[in-house]
């Protein structure tokens, strides 16, 4: 790539970049539905299975949603008094159905 068509890729991006407010709409849309029914890819082996197939362990630390087949936390969910804290980096993707 020659420096003039970085160039113009760098103003094309620089043209099409929003900030991230305007995502607001689709992230309700993933964030919203029934979250169990949704498939999760375990980012440690690979398994693919719905989030409410996962073995669930819920302490005062908060809840940790494990993968059957190898035991790594896939989820991590937890609550204090004004905040809510998701961790899904255990989950290489998580699929859900898009509302109609
Ligand atoms: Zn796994």
């Amino acid at each position: 790539m020659d420096g003039g068509s970085a160039t113009r890729r760098q103003a094309v991006d620089e043209a099409m970049r929003l900030d991230g407010n305007a995502a607001a709409g689709i992230l309700s849309e993933v964030f919203v539905p029934d979250l169990t029914t949704a498939r999760a890819a375990c980012a440690s082996c690979g398994a693919i299975r719905e989030v409410g197939a996962l073995f669930v362990y819920a302490h005062g630390m908060g809840t940790v949603l494990r993968c059957p087949s190898c035991g790594a936390a896939v989820l991590r969910v937890a609550r204090t008094r004004t905040r809510l804290w998701f961790d899904a980096t255990g989950a290489r993707l998580l699929v859900m159905t898009a509302a109609e």
